[in-house]
């Protein structure tokens, strides 16, 4: 039986007062909590408006219909990441391509992005919008990345998915990019249940996003073309989706942020623990960096082929049977049968396949003790050690 996860949500009797305070309110959706909760969070990472929406998948969907990515149109992201991140190309009918990662952040390799971006601007393939993703929430470069947004003119939505709080350069993850992910699934650092939210300093990208999550309708007299209709009038302007947040989610968002820096402090405790009591162990733990503070969303240590030949399915059954929820962030994603069948297949991006062939994610969370910590250490020095 797995008795420690690989992660899992935290929820406080506060948490569950907030959503039932919703439940007899006269607004279960569109109402106050959504507004505050959008507020809390443009507050907290420092931008100027945040848009939120139904899970972080629909919000990278609407950042690139926002951006205008159309079928003749490129995207790039990252292939160590979540399906998601790629997906959101392709429903905008856009060709994707992926960038390798550095093997130490894990993240897109600045370098690797630079020289695609030099044979793209020859063959004009470049690419309309970047995604780079904050793996595990380590913060992307995004300061070499946006002076190649510059120099290339594409547009980047960081996807911060797991990065809710990370800071980069002293500020938090949300300066640069055009548009910024969130995304506050429970396994996540802050949890609605589902739910996601897009960032952004522009607003006109703003307005956008609004319209797009809620079938492109609007009431705004700026927005719509026959005024005076009457006080029931509304028009859909373009053509969007229902994406919307609900208040419910977006109370249980608010009061979840309240206990953020405790959330994120014991996964820096947590995770401290790991790098010191891992030190001896043939393995690489999670990159750390002076200019960004991760906000510890996975811990994925990586078998050092160097040091030991333990295959990593061994490494993950063993953990497995010590009732410990490992896992693997992630299979790449030009790996998966429907990438390969647009031609992508093993060997295009190496770094990433090196390092998708050593990596095991273990149990990281608020709620972790440091006697399961302990087990865990445990259990991987038994096979490792
Ligand atoms: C979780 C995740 C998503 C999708 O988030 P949802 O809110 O579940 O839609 C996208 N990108 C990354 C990197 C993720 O980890």
């Amino acid at each position: 039986m797995i008795d420690i996860p690989y992660s899992t949500q935290s929820i406080t009797e506060a948490d569950i007062a907030a959503v039932v305070d919703v439940l007899r309110s006269p607004y279960l959706t569109q109402g106050p909590k959504i507004e505050a909760f959008e507020r809390a969070i443009a507050e907290l990472h420092d931008t100027a408006h945040a848009v939120a929406v139904c899970n972080a998948t629909a919000a990278l969907h609407i950042a690139c219909m926002a951006l205008d990515l159309g079928p003749n149109d490129r995207l790039w992201t990252s292939p160590i990441s979540f399906v998601a991140s790629a997906n959101c190309g392709r429903y905008c009918g856009a060709k994707v391509d992926f960038v390798d990662i550095d093997p130490v952040t894990r993240n897109i390799s600045v370098e690797v992005l630079a020289d695609k971006l030099a044979a793209a601007e020859r063959d004009g393939t470049l690419p309309k919008i970047v995604v780079p993703v904050d793996f595990g929430g380590f913060p992307v470069d995004m300061a070499a990345i946006r002076e190649l947004a510059d120099t290339y003119g594409f547009a980047i939505v960081e996807d911060a998915s797991h990065a809710v709080g990370a800071q980069y350069r002293d500020r938090p993850v949300g300066q640069g990019a055009d548009i910024t992910i969130l995304s506050f699934h429970p396994v996540k650092i802050v949890t609605t249940g589902e739910g996601g939210v897009a960032m952004t300093d522009d607003e006109g990208l703003a307005s956008r996003l609004r319209l797009l999550r809620s079938h492109g309708v609007t009431r705004d007299p700026a927005q719509i073309e026959r005024q005076d209709e009457g006080g029931w009038y509304y028009e859909q302007v373009t053509l969007g989706y229902n994406y919307r947040m609900t208040d419910l989610q977006a109370a249980l968002g608010l009061s979840q942020l309240e206990r953020l820096p405790e959330l994120w402090a014991a996964r820096e405790r947590l995770s401290r623990r790991y790098d010191e009591k891992l030190a001896g162990l043939p393995l690489f733990t999670p990159p750390r960096a002076g200019d960004k503070q991760s906000a510890h969303h996975l811990y994925p240590i990586e078998i050092d082929p160097a040091r030991s030949n333990v295959s990593r399915r061994a490494l993950f059954d063993a953990l497995r049977e010590d009732g410990i929820g490992a896992n693997v962030h992630y299979i790449p994603i030009h790996l998966q049968p429907d990438y390969r069948r647009l031609g992508f297949g093993s060997g295009d991006f190496p770094a990433a396949e090196e390092y998708y062939r050593r990596a095991v994610t273990i149990p990281l969370y608020p709620a972790l003790t440091d006697a399961q910590q302990d087990r865990v250490i445990e259990s991987l020095s038994r096979t490792l050690g």
